[in-house]
């Protein structure tokens, strides 16, 4: 392996080679013999190559004993190549229609190989084909040896998750352009998706705009229904840029003058998310976190209604390790990054959720988020 970095258009290395060095000293403290990498965040991030996911193979084979190689479908010899991928001094082999790449694969490996880690997200056709040509060899999950290492964000990647937040902050700030009483969600949820790709993103990965009751479903995404005057109006919206690195931010409108009791959950709803946002810091745990903004909803009395985590990390991937959530002992840690989204759900009447990317340093939390966090009155 080659110590060449893949160099992105904005001059920093996002997919270093030494990566592939790492995941196996890692793979080895865990007593594997070889990881098996199939398309997904895992392949991206030690690879750079942003494969499709496909019924035919690819994969990564990082064995202990001997040099990586990446098997591939013949015909995706030339993007597996033109990617970051090509770059790293690593075999690139392509395999044939008739030929059984899992064959190939087995074969070359030593037969002494006991014990692998298969991608997280490897499909389970996949899964079950290696365990036929591997025989004897038990899976683990690769992500207990990777999840480790994509957690802790590298100074490059910590840039790529601060351009995927301004991008997203721009679609927040022009919400007024496309959200108005008389609309339906689904009208404007179309605007909205169309200014996340033309505001730095090449991936929509969701669109959330839940209008008046709606808005007490957390993972309502668009509907038929009319947005009304007076309306609060929860938008969660998030993306993937160029570098693969995702966004997801979370604001509160309302159309006029919303409830005054509205007002009132929104007000402790972003007591407890600057409380948490500002408690980020190396050491304190994940869970405890977690705790700073449910003490403050329950002491409201809102405590009952604040059903879920306070947030999931983000990077190659929008939901992945660390997950902010009661039970999580993890400690935080410089370069974790992950969401500080609290929420609050009146069923039938309305809610509202917060939500900011977070990055841990060594000085405390820096929100990649920066658009007002105020209940946002549009006319
Ligand atoms: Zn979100
Ligand atoms: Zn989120």
């Amino acid at each position: 392996m080659h110590e060449q970095t893949h160099v992105t258009e904005t001059g920093q290395d996002l997919y270093p080679a030494d990566r592939l060095h790492i995941a196996r000293a890692a793979a080895a403290r865990a007593g594997l013999d070889a990881l098996l990498i199939s398309p997904g965040a895992d392949l991206r991030y030690l690879t750079g190559y942003d494969a499709k996911p496909l019924e035919r193979l690819t994969c990564l084979v990082l064995p202990l004993d001997g040099d990586p190689f990446l098997l591939v479908p013949a015909l995706e010899v030339p993007a597996a190549q033109a990617s970051p991928a090509g770059g790293l001094g690593i075999e690139i082999t392509g395999w044939n229609e008739t030929d059984d790449p899992y064959a190939v694969i087995a074969a070359r490996l030593p037969s002494s190989v006991a014990h692998v880690g298969v991608d997280n997200h490897m499909w389970a056709e996949k899964t079950t084909a290696f365990h036929a040509v591997l025989q004897g060899a038990r899976q683990e999950l690769a992500g207990s040896v990777l999840s480790g290492l994509r957690m802790r964000k590298t100074p490059q990647e910590a840039a790529a998750l601060r351009r995927a937040g301004e991008a997203i902050d721009r679609v927040h700030a022009r919400m007024g352009e496309w959200l108005r009483a008389g609309r339906t969600e689904r009208e404007v949820g179309r605007d909205i998706a169309a200014a996340i790709t033309a505001e730095g993103h090449v991936r929509v990965d969701f669109v959330i705009v839940g209008s008046g009751p709606n808005s007490a479903s957390p993972h309502h995404e668009l509907s038929d229904r009319v947005i009304r005057p007076g309306d609060p109006v929860v938008v969660d919206i998030g993306g993937t840029t160029q570098d693969g690195y995702c966004s997801d931010s979370t604001r509160v409108y309302a159309l006029g003058e919303p409830p005054e009791d509205f007002r009132r959950l929104h007000d402790v709803l972003l007591r407890a998310q600057r409380a948490q946002t500002d408690a980020v810091r190396p050491g304190i745990t994940a869970e405890q976190l977690d705790a700073i903004g449910r003490d403050i909803i329950t002491d409201a009395g809102y405590g009952e209604h604040f059903i879920h985590r306070t947030g999931h990390g983000i990077g190659l991937e929008s939901h992945e390790e660390p997950y902010i959530v009661s039970g999580n002992q993890l400690p935080l840690e410089p370069g974790m990054a992950f969401s500080v989204e609290p929420g609050i759900y009146l069923p039938d009447r309305y809610g509202a959720r917060i939500e900011d990317i977070v990055i841990c340093t060594q000085d405390g939390g820096d929100r990649l988020n920066r658009t007002g966090r105020d209940l946002v009155v549009l006319p």
